[in-house]
């Protein structure tokens, strides 16, 4: 079969290349892969930043953002032929630490958990892949590509339930929520948001192409330009870029009690305020700054009802591009009105 492959940490080495059917000690279920969608830690891995290859191989299979269709569900699960699954990423440390040990690997506490496409295990961009049958997470067939979705929506499932667990501290009344970057995540947050009683606000550099509308469209509000100057102090910041300046606007501008979930992973820039200003910024206020990577398998299960309860329609409008396998290198590529860029490998 054939695979998208990358020498972790060397830039320039992916390619579409021939190799063996996944081995069956990689799980009992047998899928065939329908799309993988490509997002921001895929590219780190292709420009040689980020990612793991499995022990002992030099090469790691790319795509965490799966969907596939069962052509064999082995002897121990209820999965058919044909019913749509997506891979759940994480897989928890061997060790393993207390978190782990009770399923919370998306909260490991000592960094040995492995990621599928990511760290030490390969990915979904295979035209097969296997799966053990607890980590196959059943789509509802009606969603067919939408499926692709999913992955994104635990992460953000996970965050917002955080940031509400977090808002237990204290009595506390959000009202106005601010989302930076309009990017998929940014999008499914804002998405997540507006069914809860806030005044949802997306805020992205963009001013042009399909985001402004999507974002009206769930009766929020969209703005360009800087945090700062926003006319209101959000309760509730999800950050989506990993920008070091839109990180620090947002702790300046967050109202008092307000909470910040940052979920971006960015790297670099240069600080234009001392750490300690945005600090007192954030004592005074009370304010809760909370870092929120990955999902367990109670996002995934809530995740799944979100997507399958979400408007269809808008949904579609976030996968701005389908690519061929064999053109990976365009579906790497960031195009100016791209949201989510997916890889279909065959049809749903
Ligand atoms: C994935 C997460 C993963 C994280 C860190 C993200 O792109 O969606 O599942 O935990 O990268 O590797």
């Amino acid at each position: 079969m054939k695979a998208i492959t990358v020498e972790p940490k060397k830039p320039g080495t992916a390619r579409f290349e021939e190799m063996p059917e996944p081995d069956a000690s990689e799980g009992s279920v047998l899928v065939e892969a329908v799309a993988v969608g490509v997002c921001g830690t895929d590219v780190e891995i292709v420009e040689g930043k980020y990612g793991w290859a499995p022990p002992g191989a030099t090469r790691l299979v790319l795509g965490h953002e799966s969907l596939g269709r069962v052509i064999d569900p082995g002897p121990r699960t209820s999965l058919k032929k044909g019913d749509l699954v997506v891979g759940i990423v994480r897989r928890p440390d061997p060790v393993p630490c207390p978190n782990c040990a009770v399923g919370e690997w998306d909260m490991c506490t000592n960094g040995q958990y492995t990621e599928r496409g990511i760290k030490e295990i390969h990915g979904f961009m295979s035209e097969r892949w296997r799966i053990e049958p607890e980590y196959a997470i059943k789509v509802d067939a009606s969603l067919g590509l939408l499926g692709v979705l999913l992955e994104p929506m635990t992460v953000i499932t996970k965050a917002i339930e955080q940031i509400f667990l977090v808002g237990q501290r204290a009595y506390w009344e959000p009202r106005t929520a601010l989302v930076t970057g309009a990017g998929p995540i940014g999008l499914l947050a804002a998405l997540r948001l507006s069914v809860r009683n806030l005044q949802v606000h997306v805020l992205d550099r963009t001013e042009t192409g399909p985001k402004p509308q999507l974002v009206r469209d769930l009766g929020a509000t969209y703005h360009t330009g800087s945090v700062l100057d926003l006319d209101f102090n959000p309760d509730i910041v999800v950050e989506c870029t990993g920008v070091g300046a839109v990180i620090a606007d947002s702790i300046q501008k967050v109202g008092a009690g307000g909470i910040i979930c940052l979920t971006g992973v960015g790297a670099g820039g240069v600080a234009e305020r001392a750490t300690a200003d945005i600090a007192a910024a954030a004592v005074l206020k009370n304010n809760v700054i909370v870092g929120s990577v990955n999902a367990n398998k109670r996002h995934w299960y809530r995740a799944g009802q979100n997507l399958a309860n979400s408007d269809r329609e808008w949904l579609s409008r976030l996968i701005t591009r389908r690519e061929k396998p064999e053109n990976f290198k365009q579906a790497l590529e960031r195009k100016p009105d791209d949201i989510k860029v997916i890889i279909q490998f065959s049809e749903v």
